[in-house]
């Protein structure tokens, strides 16, 4: 087993004490002498447009003086801001940038491509497409064959698999009402949807439907109140539109997703949780056999690597072979979708030399990951990079396809040469991909790479976890912990939960108000959450009395803490603010 301090290029980063400042400055300095020499060698035989008589009046001087007091507030005012870079900040799903991601945001900001479209961003472009084909390989898929593109965050990644679940339920469910409507045949809804773009192709070239009468048996494209009665009389059923089946513990970004698409709230499906907190594969079976009864579409089933609460990892893979079942016994076709918005990066430590920090169902799931149709990451949780930036992924050019507004109804655009039209967000920056881009380049997303940073912040959970176990055995921890985030109670033997849940946010404030270390606070909720509630009580003694569990959460994703030096000075540190906020609790 390698030794902690060797756990990966964590050189990369700028340190906790600027211990990179000089090389920092260096590359800065060369980012900046490019652009300028850039701009200067091109069309060199231009006028130069700002005199030295405009620049240097002594009215401008007073200008950039002003201009130099103004910037010198606003670094004083963001000297005030939450220093997320420190290992003593273990609040929320940000942390440290690494180097290379700032070095390629830098450089790509001062260039400005718009990579809406490659006529705007002929370089950007590329860039983006390098980047997205690491991020697929690094997942899984094949890089050749996948698509994608970043974004601004995870919120929209996940739109954007909403967006093409629904252009292709509307594709396939417009051709089967046009050939029901026109054979007189019933038409079976949940097959129909189902069907898959190969049925659909089959289908298209036996019946040959025009162009436009295809569309008015679109509810994207026609009046969808009008499609949903013609797609009731057609069936025999009442039709009352898809669903999206979620687990329980979904990212708020899903609910905004049906507020959006206006699918109605009702049509997200919760599946349940297991006592471990994680996607109950059975209740999703038990769900899809629901839908299909109900002539309800599966616009898509969504599982989740990494849980924004707690890090919990879904079984991705017991759901791929759930699916994979259902379509060779029943010919269901349904989409998969993992929001890996936070976990999409563990997937660089198994098959590594760190994959024992990670249990083995979390490693098959995580492996799994290739095996979905569609995937959301944040590069800006565990890539380390600047914000804006997520990704959407597909599988292939088929599962990335989405309505062109322009084009002709039965053409599947696959990659344009623009991405505009298949992109929720309209301009977009090159930042994030080239921020990423260079991340590929320089540590690579290999498991004895980005494996070994990712490795060493759940190595950092479980030495955390493990001080605190020892020396204060009122904090009762969440098990089990799937990556690198720990939850923990505030309970005395035997306590009860609700006494528990108020002594554990008093010392969330207590922590707090010392301001040595910041944690976050999250709450399970029943009924959703009830197993998870309840196996947290029983393992500790706890009497189960309440609705909910109120839980302190530590993020430990900052790469610094895989530093011995780091480790040994602030881990105990970090139990004695504990113990410190424990007296002041006084349970
Ligand atoms: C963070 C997160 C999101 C949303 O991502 P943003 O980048 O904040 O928009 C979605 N799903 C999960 C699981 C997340 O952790």
């Amino acid at each position: 087993m390698p030794r902690k301090e060797d756990t990966g290029p964590k050189a990369y980063f700028p340190g906790p004490r600027s211990e990179n400042e000089s090389w920092v400055r260096s590359e800065f300095q060369a980012i900046v002498d490019d652009w300028f020499d850039w701009r200067r060698g091109t069309r060199p035989g231009d006028p130069a447009a700002i005199g030295a008589e405009e620049r240097l009046t002594p009215g401008f001087l007073v200008e950039r003086e002003r201009t130099a007091q103004a910037l010198a507030e606003l670094m004083a005012l963001l000297r005030r801001e939450t220093p997320t870079y420190s290992p003593r900040y273990a609040g929320h799903m940000v942390s440290e940038l690494s180097l290379p991601a700032l070095f390629g945001h830098f450089t790509a900001l001062l260039h400005n491509p718009n990579n809406t479209s490659r006529e705007v961003s002929k370089v950007g472009t590329v860039i983006e497409a390098e980047a997205i084909a690491m991020l697929a390989e690094m997942i899984g898929f094949d890089p050749a064959a996948a698509r994608g593109h970043f974004t601004s965050g995870g919120t929209i990644a996940n739109f954007e698999g909403v967006w093409r679940a629904r252009y292709r339920l509307d594709h396939w469910l417009a051709l089967a009402l046009w050939i029901a409507e026109k054979t007189g045949e019933t038409l079976d809804l949940f097959a129909a949807a189902h069907m898959g773009w190969a049925r659909f192709s089959e289908l298209v070239s036996t019946h040959n439907p025009p162009a436009a009468e295809l569309r008015r048996a679109s509810a994207v494209a026609g009046n969808p109140a009008d499609i949903f009665r013609r797609i009731g009389a057609a069936s025999g059923q009442e039709y009352s539109g898809p669903v999206v089946l979620v687990p329980g513990n979904k990212h708020f970004s899903w609910q905004k997703a049906a507020n959006v698409f206006g699918l109605g709230e009702e049509a997200f499906w919760s599946v349940g949780l297991d006592a471990e907190g994680r996607l109950d594969v059975p209740d999703l079976e038990r769900r899809l056999v629901e839908a299909a009864a109900a002539g309800r579409p599966v616009l898509a089933v969504v599982s989740v690597a990494g849980t924004t609460e707690t890090g919990e990892v879904d079984p991705v893979d017991t759901v791929c072979d759930l699916l994979e079942r259902l379509q060779a016994e029943r010919g269901w076709r349904i989409w998969h979708h993992v929001d890996a918005a936070y976990g999409g990066f563990l997937c660089t430590i198994p098959g590594g030399p760190y994959e024992s920090v990670l249990s083995t169902r979390v490693r098959e799931a995580l492996r799994a990951v290739g095996r979905a149709d569609s995937v959301t990451i944040d590069p800006h949780k565990l890539g380390y990079t600047p914000y804006a930036c997520g990704a959407f992924l597909a599988r292939d050019a088929d599962r990335y396809a989405v309505s062109v507004f322009d084009a002709p109804y039965l053409e599947r655009p696959h990659l344009a040469r623009d991405l505009w039209s298949a992109t929720l967000e309209g301009s977009r920056p090159a930042s994030g991909a080239a921020a990423m881009w260079l991340t590929g380049r320089t540590i690579g997303f290999r498991p004895d790479r980005f494996g070994a940073i990712l490795a060493g912040t759940v190595r950092a959970r479980q030495t955390f976890q493990e001080a605190v176990r020892t020396a204060l055995p009122e904090i009762r921890f969440l098990e089990p912990a799937d990556s690198n985030i720990a939850c923990f109670s505030l309970a005395a033997d035997g306590e009860a939960l609700s006494s528990a849940n108020r002594h554990t946010a008093s010392l969330y404030d207590a922590v707090r108000e010392a301001g040595e270390f910041e944690l976050s606070m999250t709450t399970l909720r029943r009924p959703g959450q009830s197993a998870q509630i309840a196996a947290h009580a029983a393992r500790h003694g706890l009497e189960d009395d309440d609705d909910r569990l109120v839980l302190m959460r530590g993020v430990f994703m900052n790469p610094y803490w895989s530093s011995a030096s780091v480790s040994e000075r602030l881990v105990p540190e970090f139990v004695n603010a504990l113990r410190r906020g424990i007296e002041a609790v006084g349970t």
